[in-house]
């Protein structure tokens, strides 16, 4: 592969270095966890290739997977129903610095879809044609900020249009631990102006520079920011950057970016720092000045009440004790639009 891999294509987009830095230092265990995920889902038709990804997650792992929504049907348009047994799962995509489907060993970019559908729509309702409907699977709907409309989806959709001689694409995301349901991206059609564009978005991110670094809002979405060095260059000297903090009113609408800057580039320092030190503290004990011994220990937490399984046992003493709008909120700071 010449260029960058579908997957980084979001941020390559506005700087080449991440997709290096997160080839080397990426989402390892994340894509570990959704690769097993995959033969949950297959059950007993997993094969030992399958079943070998389970066994290769942590216990912690796979209990968290084994919590994550199955995706239902998959119904893109109200006219169209994709049973879930009819989908290709992991498939890999390719396309070629030309823009075409091509063996991996001589694309510019690759990437693997979670689940691929193709079908012909030939009834009322969607335009007739042959369409390519890719569902990708994230952790949260937070976890990708463009949500369908994602590079990296973008290019799963469009390979696989080509890939299938397909007259559109569709991509949409199915969020694993949270949401109402599928959330779906437009309908493109694969010969026309708007996939042109999109495929020399993809050629520009693929084949941004490795050596050439950006920083910028992206980087909060770079795997590899815990060690990236323009992007924890404030961090080496937090003193200039805490200097407005020292003095009453020194905080100011002006340098209030850059403080909040400094803390979030301090947060995955720290974050590594207590990665580090945790796994030292399972090799040998970290003793302090008073004796006290730094540890893992295990917390016992009370019963926990089962609402979903409440509900559906007793419906109407749910709803009876259900007050509508009190949902538990909570509070807290984001990036937002
Ligand atoms: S943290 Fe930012 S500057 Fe560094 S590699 Fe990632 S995107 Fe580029």
């Amino acid at each position: 592969m010449a260029g960058h891999r579908m997957s980084s294509l979001p941020v390559a987009q506005f700087c080449g270095a991440s997709a290096a830095l997160s080839a080397k230092h990426g989402a390892g265990r994340a894509a570990a966890m959704s690769s097993a995920f995959h033969a949950l889902l297959a059950g007993d038709a997993a094969g030992d290739r399958e079943r070998g990804r389970l066994a290769r997650l942590t216990p912690e792992e796979l209990a968290e997977i084994q919590t994550w929504k199955r995706p239902p049907d998959v119904i893109p348009h109200p006219t169209i129903t994709l049973p879930l047994h009819l989908a290709k799962h992991e498939t890999e995509h390719a396309l070629s610095k030309d823009g075409y489907p091509c063996d991996p060993k001589d694309a510019l970019t690759v990437g693997h879809s979670d689940l691929l559908f193709v079908v012909d729509v030939e009834s009322t309702g969607p335009d007739v044609g042959r369409y390519a409907v890719i569902v990708d699977f994230k952790r949260s709907t937070f976890t990708t900020e463009d949500g369908p409309e994602s590079l990296q989806l973008l290019a799963y959709g469009l390979s696989a249009a080509l890939e299938s001689h397909c007259t559109h694409f569709q991509v949409g995301i199915w969020p694993l631990t949270d949401g109402d349901g599928m959330e779906w991206g437009p309908v493109y059609e694969t010969q026309s102006f708007e996939a042109a564009a999109i495929w020399e978005r993809i050629r520009e991110a693929a084949s941004s520079s490795p050596t050439e670094y950006a920083t910028g809002p992206h980087c909060r979405r770079c795997y590899g920011r815990p060690h990236c060095q323009e992007y924890l260059l404030p961090v080496s000297d937090p003193a200039a950057a805490l200097a407005p903090l020292s003095v009453p009113g020194g905080l100011t609408a002006a340098n209030a970016p850059e403080v909040l800057a400094l803390y979030e580039r301090a947060k995955v320092v720290m974050e590594l720092v207590k990665d580090n030190l945790e796994a030292f503290a399972e090799r040998e004990p970290i003793r302090g000045a008073d004796g006290k011994i730094w540890r893992k220990v295990t917390c016992a937490n009370g019963p926990s009440f089962n609402g979903k399984a409440f509900q559906a046992e007793h419906p109407e003493l749910a709803q009876k004790y259900t007050s509508p709008g009190k949902g538990t909120r909570s509070m807290g700071f984001r990036w937002t639009k």
